[in-house]
């Protein structure tokens, strides 16, 4: 009988998960995930905080890619919740319908407003008709579906609090998030003269009923179960290249290094991290990937406050500049369970590029902005505040700049030259990504790899893939 192939999968976040959770399915691998937190999940994981059980902002399971969603079921069993999805954008000191409705834009915006946006949209839409290129920018793609008012009140905002400069942004983020045709599609849907569906907005999701991080860690007990092995608390740290192979991991746990060898590497950590361990840190391809492909730091301020509920919707976006968020969540409307009666948390987002001044600033500065935006805008009082707090998570947003596909291409071709290394997830992948891509990911490389099929075939449709993955909102 052949001996198991051995599959050292670096992460177990829900990339790494992923991979080995649809391994461990088939017979043929001996299965080990290498993670350095002390708990499974990456950003998809959870923590507790007085009573509560929250996640690194608002996560919902929702796919429309084939079987994925079956899938997910399966993992979480009876753990699963099934979730009406309430969101919505914050403007003038209303609630506004998103997908944007007429009659609720003009409530919250008034006539005048709204005929500037209705004349900016009716103006791109006849634009839209003679236009003969593709939008190359986010810009050009927003202005085209929406016109430039729309644009410059809502999503240029918007974008800037998530990405930054957003005429410096390739068009394909706009396109992963909205995937409106054109103008005509978005004014036919503004008129009901054709439905939003399951594949452009979520009616529902799913979600693990002890938290998001409930389904990382229902992923480790399926992989454990049939005999994969998941080493919590274990730093990869150098990877070992011998004639153009991976043969073995270094790894330190509890202050003891070990080697774990292997025959294949699923990688899913940071690419600029995993080049900096095959090859060196100042090595051309570590230092092209770190200075090529950006990321941006994500900021999270958790309020915990003294009443029951504060809002409606699970999550609201903030394009307005007076709020210094872009989102603001609320895990009790997501599940009643994650936290205490007569008490709730607030969490509000911040996106920012490495070394800005809130990440460096002060956290009481940064949380005295939040509740004041807050307060003013009626949401809570001061006195409601009962402790609040921030934790980071660094480099966590892909930046798909102008130049993006050239330099990602770059950075898939230093890492196929390895026999025998695979990337994936959305840290492996440098991919603008949900917790549902990262497991069709999985799915692929688990179903090809049993089939034996070429590695280089099978990172060149993971390569495909993701190039075409879209997010459903
Ligand atoms: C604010 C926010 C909200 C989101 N909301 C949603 C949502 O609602 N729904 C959804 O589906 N997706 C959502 N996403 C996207 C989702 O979080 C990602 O697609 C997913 O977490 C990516 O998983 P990953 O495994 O690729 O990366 P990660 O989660 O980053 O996992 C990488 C893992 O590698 C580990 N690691 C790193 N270095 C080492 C090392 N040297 N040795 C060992 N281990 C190491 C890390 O600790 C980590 O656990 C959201 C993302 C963000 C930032």
């Amino acid at each position: 009988m052949a001996a198991n192939r051995k599959v050292v999968v670096l992460g177990a976040g829900i990339g790494g998960l992923a991979a080995a959770y649809y391994l461990s399915l088939r017979d043929g691998f001996e299965i080990t995930v290498i993670e350095k937190e002390a708990i499974p999940g990456g950003v998809c994981g959870s923590f507790s905080h007085a009573g509560f059980t929250l996640d690194y902002g608002p996560h919902k399971l929702y796919s429309v890619l084939p079987g994925i969603m079956d899938d997910i079921r399966e993992i979480l069993g009876n753990r699963a919740l099934e979730v009406e999805k309430k969101n919505r954008l914050f403007l003038n000191g209303h609630p506004v319908d998103y997908p944007l409705k007429p009659g609720n834009l003009l409530k919250a915006l008034g006539v005048g407003e709204s005929f500037k946006i209705g004349l900016g949209f009716g103006l791109s839409l006849l634009q839209g008709l003679v236009a003969s290129r593709e939008a190359s920018t986010y810009e050009q793609y927003m202005i085209r579906r929406f016109g430039r008012r729309g644009y410059e009140l809502i999503f240029k905002p918007l974008a800037e609090k998530v990405w930054g400069d957003p005429s410096h942004l390739h068009a394909d983020v706009a396109a992963i998030r909205v995937p409106a045709s054109g103008g005509l599609e978005v004014l036919l849907k503004l008129l009901k003269l054709k439905q939003e569906n399951a594949r452009t907005n979520a009616g529902f999701f799913l979600y693990p009923e002890q938290g998001f991080g409930a389904f990382a860690q229902a992923m480790v007990e399926a992989i454990e179960d049939k005999g994969g092995k998941v080493l919590l608390g274990t730093k990869a740290e150098k990877i070992q290249l011998e004639d153009g192979n991976i043969r073995g991991v270094q790894v330190a746990a509890d202050g003891r290094a070990d080697t774990i060898g292997c025959d294949l590497l699923i990688n899913s950590i940071r690419p600029s991290e995993v080049g900096a361990m095959i090859w060196g840190r100042d090595s051309e391809q570590a230092v092209f990937v770190r200075e090529n492909l950006r990321l941006r730091d994500a900021m999270l301020v958790y309020l915990g406050i003294d009443r029951d509920r504060v809002l409606e919707d699970q999550w609201i976006f903030f394009p307005e500049r007076s709020f210094p968020f872009s989102r603001l969540s609320e895990p009790k409307l997501i599940s009643y369970r994650l936290g205490p009666v007569g008490k709730t948390v607030l969490c509000c987002d911040f996106t920012c590029e490495e070394g800005c001044p809130q990440w460096q600033g002060a956290e009481d500065d940064l949380i005295r902005t939040c509740i004041r935006s807050l307060v003013n805008a009626g949401f809570i009082t001061e006195e409601e505040v009962e402790y609040s707090f921030v934790k980071r998570i660094p480099r966590v947003y892909p930046v798909y700049d102008c130049q993006y596909r050239d330099n990602l291409s770059r950075l898939y071709s230093f890492f196929d030259e390895i026999g025998n290394l695979i990337l994936t997830g959305r840290s492996g992948m440098f991919n603008y990504n949900n917790a549902d891509h990262c497991l069709d990911m999985g799915k692929l490389i688990a179903q090809r790899l049993f089939m034996g099929e070429p590695l280089d075939l099978i990172r060149s449709r993971l390569q495909e893939r993701a190039g075409n993955y879209k997010i459903v909102d």
